[in-house]
């Protein structure tokens, strides 16, 4: 029986090894870091569940959804439903997701709602005109600046999507490809107003693999396992090791070797791989500098334009309860871009009487944020919590800093290039795949992932 090395074990690796070894398949998952899940792993630290963010499973398809509840077939109640709520506060003013017209036009503050209209119709009917007179299809290859204001007129722009896009990517908006903006799940108003206003937005939000638009996702049921949403990852990971898989972890890969007998060995710093099938999971920008050897030296330079934008976690272990009043909520001109209220997903997140507040902040790997001290992180983000009167220093007992290098694909106007060099260039290594957020560069969700992982076992499987 041949054998697949995996390197990574998201959610995508995971579910690639669920499936070769449920078939019977030899496969060795590799993971640098202590423990399994990637994105969407718990960690606990003492009595408290630490998830990477707000996490919730929802699936658009009946084989992976069925998987994913067999999991916890045995213990009644463990992976509950949960009621999405979700709020935004803009410029001081709490705003409810999802958000209408109204919301937007009025709680929002604008300064003028009769001017954001205006604004908004007049580029409604320039981009009308426009699309008949070159009969072309509005929003391909357009920044988000060139994207926002076609479709919503400068006022709207400047006074929100400008904000809000570089606070969140630190990159300015003619940088950035307006993939950015359906993609990610940060940019709600977009969204919403497009959905509300353009039917046929529902057609560039769709993503592959699934069948339903981002705005349409929003409606479909979410769960929650009581236990943690890592709890996901860490019963795939024991069906793996039941099926006679192994699971290696803080193992860092750093060689990929392609043998002349199309065969590979995979290496780290204390052990070596062998196998027929490669699937990696990791980075686009890391993982071609490990191929070995490098036919093509140039494909280093795309794919080091193929860059991810970092994310630093701030838990903060707190005594009060319902202070967000929803599961999270998005900030647009604070440092900080969501809080997550993590009991509202589970109350065994913490202790009785405790609750986790997980406030996110996006930057650059390196950057100056990515290297503050967790005392500077702690002390920036709790003076604007105090501003806005959600807490004060003493309610919270204690706090842990996460950082995480990899997580948003940056779509940066030229991505596509770089992209579709690095696709082509893997193409020709037989057996080898490269999957999933981070080796597709591309954001999908835990069923999409799942989907993935499943889809390449089953083309190794049919070979
Ligand atoms: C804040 C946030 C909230 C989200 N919320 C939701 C949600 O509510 N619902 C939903 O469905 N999805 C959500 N997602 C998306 C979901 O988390 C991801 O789609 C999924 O976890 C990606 O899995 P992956 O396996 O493709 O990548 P990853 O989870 O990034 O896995 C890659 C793995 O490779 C490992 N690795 C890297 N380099 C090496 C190396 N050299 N050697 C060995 N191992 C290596 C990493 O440590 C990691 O474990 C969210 C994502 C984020 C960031």
């Amino acid at each position: 029986m041949k054998k697949t090395i995996i390197i990574g074990s998201g959610i995508t690796g995971l579910s690639a090894a669920w499936k070769l070894s449920e078939k019977g398949y030899e496969v060795s998952l590799i993971e640098s870091e202590k423990s399994i899940g990637g994105l969407a792993k718990t960690i606990k630290m003492g009595n408290y569940f630490l998830d990477i963010g707000p996490h919730a499973f929802q699936c658009e398809e009946k084989e992976v959804f069925d998987k994913v509840m067999d999991l916890f077939k045995d213990e009644q109640g463990a992976i509950p439903l949960k009621k999405r709520k979700i709020k935004m506060v803009f410029k001081g003013n709490y705003v409810d997701y999802p958000l209408s017209i109204k919301s937007i036009l009025f709680q929002m503050g604008f300064i003028s709602p009769i001017l954001s209209s205006l604004s908004f119709a007049k580029s409604k009917i320039r981009t009308s005109i426009y699309s008949l007179l070159s009969k072309k299809t509005q929003n391909q290859n357009l920044t988000v600046k060139q994207w926002a204001i076609n479709s919503f007129g400068k006022y709207l722009y400047l006074n929100f999507f400008k904000i809000y896009t570089e606070q969140f990517w630190k990159i300015e908006t003619s940088e950035l490809s307006h993939r950015v903006i359906p993609s990610s799940v940060k940019l709600n108003f977009a969204k919403t107003l497009k959905h509300l206003l353009f039917k046929n937005y529902l057609d560039i939000t769709k993503r592959e693999p699934g069948k339903l638009a981002l705005v349409q996702r929003e409606e479909i049921p979410c769960y929650y396992p009581k236990k943690g949403f890592g709890e996901i990852a860490n019963k795939i990971g024991n069906q793996v090791k039941n099926n006679g898989g192994e699971i290696h972890t803080s193992q860092e890969v750093n060689e990929i070797v392609l043998n002349s007998e199309n065969s590979f060995d995979v290496k780290t710093k204390d052990k070596t791989f062998s196998g027929d099938f490669v699937i990696s999971t990791i980075p686009l920008n890391r993982v071609i500098s490990k191929i070995k050897p490098l036919h093509e030296t140039n494909i280093i330079q795309s794919a080091k334009k193929l860059e991810y934008l970092s994310l630093v976690l701030l838990y903060l272990i707190i005594n009060k309860k319902n202070v967000l009043n929803c599961q999270y909520c998005y900030f647009v001109d604070k440092p900080y871009n969501r809080i997550t209220d993590m009991n509202s997903f589970s109350e065994s997140s913490s202790p009785q009487g405790e609750n986790i507040f997980a406030v996110e902040i996006s930057c650059h790997y390196e950057s100056k944020m990515w290297k503050s001290s967790d005392e500077e992180i702690f002390l920036m983000c709790i003076q604007g919590l105090e501003k806005d009167n959600f807490l004060k220093k003493a309610d919270v007992i204690n706090y842990k800093v996460i950082k995480v290098p990899s997580v948003y694909p940056i779509y940066r106007k030229d991505y596509e290039i770089h992209l579709r060099e690095t696709e082509k260039y893997f193409a020709k290594i037989k057996n080898f795949f490269s999957i999933g957020r981070q080796g597709q560069f591309y954001y999908g969700d835990i069923d999409q992932m799942i989907r993935i992982g499943f889809d390449t076992a089953d083309k190794i499987i049919k070979q």
